[in-house]
């Protein structure tokens, strides 16, 4: 059913249009086109003015051919970089750049597959239900385009994002994280002439990452501090150093362990740091900031709507590999406002490289999975 020649050339259509986070207006003109043509009721919310995009999250909304439930569908229409002028180049059935750019299968994969898929629903005339397809910008940049929009324009309370590696895969776990701040203020005194007055920044910060556990803490959770800023000059204590750094975890309980216990090693060091200075103790200070990141996803793999993927998968002869991902992504945001959905692999690889790929090939395999899955949603 699916029409190899229409889903290449559709891929081929996406990937020319460049659409680097921040600059997707020439796109989402594309999208609402093309969305429209198929039937779809489009809108724009105003993500863009608050993130500062040209364009907003575009949601597309089919009434279906029959009862049900909308079923939301997620994808991004924003790339990584290199961007500029991308030239998709399809040679054996393997699409991939001039190698100057990324080629954005990342995520026009998963948009070509969901338009074909719809294509051959009502070609065929297979009925299905009302559809909720969430376009977002700025996924790339830190989920900063679902993190703004809104989510009481949705009914749906299950569905699938397109936006992973492999195929037949589905994505039902993600961490959650946290983002963490946290500047030292020691006190800054000339490092040759009175050092004794001072407080160092710099030797507090380096004392606390030492006893932080980072890396791989547990089976679950992954810790990393990932800059270090501070001091002035050679000759100056340094009064005042900035870290940053995240903390991810399957389990909530640890995300917010982890990240206390690195807030403890440097409350234990900056208490314990201080300097008399004329008759006067002076203690060193910090500040801390601690936001989440992205919400973690946990959909049990009896979940209904991995149960719907399993079996589309079944149908078509096609076991569905279930995984845990260690990154977030716009799904762990859709899974925050109780929305049930998982990530489905769009054949995508070498993301976020110039190598960045897909084949054809996978590209029909995924949009036949679509076609299953949404009849039966
Ligand atoms: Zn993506």
């Amino acid at each position: 059913m699916i029409n190899r020649q229409r889903i290449a050339d559709e891929f081929f259509r996406l990937a020319s249009i460049d659409s680097p986070s921040f600059q997707e207006a020439a796109i989402a003109v594309y999208l609402q086109e093309r969305f429209s043509q198929l039937g779809a009721e489009v809108a724009f919310d105003t993500a863009g003015a608050i993130i500062g995009s040209d364009s907003g999250n575009m949601i597309a909304r089919f009434p279906g051919t029959r009862d049900g439930d909308p079923f939301v569908i997620s994808v991004h229409m924003d790339t990584v970089s290199p961007a500029e002028n991308v030239q998709p180049v399809l040679n054996d059935g393997i699409f991939t750049s001039t190698g100057n750019t990324i080629l954005g299968a990342d995520d026009k994969a998963g948009i070509a597959e969901l338009i074909e898929a719809i294509e051959v629903l009502q070609e065929n005339k297979i009925p299905y239900g009302p559809l909720e397809v969430v376009i977002t910008v700025c996924e790339e940049l830190g989920l900063m385009g679902a993190k703004e929009f809104d989510f009481s324009t949705l009914k749906g309370q299950r569905g699938v994002a397109l936006d992973t590696t492999g195929i037949d895969r589905i994505i039902n776990r993600a961490p959650a994280a946290n983002r963490i701040k946290i500047d030292i203020h020691g006190l800054e005194a000339h490092a040759g002439v009175c050092p004794e007055q001072g407080i160092s920044a710099i030797m507090i910060a380096g004392k606390a990452i030492a006893n932080m556990s980072l890396g791989r803490v547990d089976e679950h959770t992954t810790a990393n501090i990932g800059t270090i800023s501070g001091g002035i000059a050679t000759n100056i204590i340094p009064g005042q150093v900035s870290l940053r750094g995240e903390v991810r975890s399957h389990l909530p309980e640890r995300l917010q362990q982890v990240t206390e216990a690195i807030i403890r090693c440097c409350e234990e060091e900056v208490y314990n740091s201080s300097v008399v200075v004329d008759g006067k103790t002076r203690h060193a200070s910090m500040a801390i900031e601690i936001k989440e990141d992205f919400p973690a996803m946990q959909i049990a793999e009896t979940a209904a709507i991995v149960q719907l993927v399993v079996n589309a998968g079944k149908t078509l002869q096609r076991p569905q590999q279930i995984a845990a991902a260690g990154g977030g992504s716009d799904a762990n945001i859709f899974n925050g406002h109780g929305i049930d959905m998982v990530i489905l692999g769009t054949g995508m690889a070498k993301v976020h490289t110039p190598q960045e790929q897909v084949a054809v090939a996978d590209m029909e395999k995924v949009s036949s999975l679509l076609v299953e899955i949404i009849r039966n949603a």
